[in-house]
């Protein structure tokens, strides 16, 4: 599955994210067949969705799709030399798809930082900086090789060579890959080589929970957000230790603690949602009786290969698709009416599965 890593310098709230994470949990009794790893946490991804089509067409159970998250424990300065457990925390960050990365937005004279102060770019860089270093080694024995393959005029090597020779720079000013622009030919070569920092990122500010309604009013916070949109990524505010705290309220419960605050959805929420789709994820529906339930495809997948999310008996043996958007149910309000409008339609083997399509599989066993 693909996963999230949460790093952070120590002491800035990446445990209580954490833990927030667990707590809320997803119902472990609807994925008999997961690996429980203590570092791995996996939430349900809230989709709206899921009830309307659930009050049109009613079925005895909801079942949400799932999200996974990984702890990444204490990057430390020195890393990227191999210094201490830095090289496991490195391998631990290349192992993920995409970065959750978790930074100190709050004063409390009681919680020391490690720099003494809080500053939340210059935590960034320190983390970043190990993540640039790690990459501009990688990158600095990669070119060694790709430059004596170059020399035979070997077409391939010589347009690697060529992306080397933009990111190397950036990296020795301790930038990031994910600032360079690419072509799309590029950015292939770039996929290929497996940095750090051309992974997907999202920069969270862990806010005092008395700034909830209003993270943009946070100094700490624009910093962020502002070094984060310059290397063309994103920015959450998060209170982590107030997440911590409502997720094991019920739904009804937290959404009224929620209003209380002035907001309208949790940190937790928008953070599954954002690196959902920083992952390129997308979700499509089945709905019957039994249940309604979401699962989650790569955007871009066809009809067989999204079958096989929920067996692979479904993909091998793939006849067609039954495909009703869910855009179409929500305006006719019943699959009868749907049909009469001429929106079910059939699909094959060549299908591009969109996000919300609401699937029934044909598949011989
Ligand atoms: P980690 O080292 O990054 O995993 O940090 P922890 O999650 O262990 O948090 C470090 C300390 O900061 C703990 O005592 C937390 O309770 C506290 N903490 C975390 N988030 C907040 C917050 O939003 N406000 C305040 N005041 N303290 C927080």
């Amino acid at each position: 599955a693909l996963t999230a890593g949460i790093v952070g310098l120590p002491n800035v709230g990446k445990s209580t994210l954490f833990n927030a994470i667990t707590k809320a949990g997803a119902e472990m009794a609807n994925y008999p067949f997961a690996t429980i790893d203590p570092n791995v946490g996996m939430v349900e991804v809230p989709d709206d969705r899921l009830n309307r089509i659930t009050d049109l067409i009613p079925a005895k159970k909801i079942i949400k799709t799932t999200f996974e998250f990984t702890d990444i424990a204490g990057l430390v300065k020195g890393a990227s030399k191999g210094e201490g457990l830095g090289n496991k925390f490195l391998e631990n960050i290349r192992q993920v798809d995409a970065i959750v990365h978790v930074v100190r937005a709050f004063d409390d004279d009681n919680i020391t930082s490690v720099t003494g102060k809080v500053d939340p770019i210059e935590d960034i860089e320190t983390i970043n900086l190990e993540l640039s270093l790690s990459d501009l080694d990688s990158v600095t024995k990669r070119f060694s090789k790709v430059e004596k393959v170059a020399r035979t005029k070997d077409k391939d090597a010589l347009a690697e060579l060529e992306v080397l020779n933009k990111i190397k720079p950036v990296l020795e000013e301790g930038g990031s890959v994910r600032s360079i622009e690419f072509t799309e030919e590029e950015q292939k070569i770039v996929k290929g080589l497996f940095l750090l920092t051309s992974k997907p990122i999202i920069y969270v500010g862990n806010i005092a929970e008395e700034n909830m309604a209003n993270p943009e009013d946070v100094e700490y916070f624009k910093l962020i957000k502002e070094y984060a949109n310059n290397e063309g990524a994103d920015a959450l505010a998060i209170s982590a230790k107030t997440e911590e705290e409502i997720a094991t309220l019920d739904e009804d419960e937290r959404q009224e603690f929620l209003e209380a605050e002035g907001v309208t959805e949790s940190g937790l929420d928008r953070l599954i949602k954002a690196a959902y789709y920083l992952l390129g994820l997308q979700t499509f529906f089945t709905a019957g009786e039994k249940e309604t339930r979401a699962w989650t495809f790569k955007k871009g997948m066809k009809a067989p290969q999204v079958a096989g999310v929920i067996h692979s008996d479904f993909e091998r043996g793939f006849i067609r698709a039954e495909v009703v958007a869910f855009d179409d149910l929500d305006k006719y309000e019943s699959m009868q009416k749907v049909k009469e409008a001429g929106r079910m339609r059939l699909e094959g083997k060549e299908y591009i599965v969109e996000d919300g399509d609401i699937i029934e599989f044909r598949f011989n066993v």
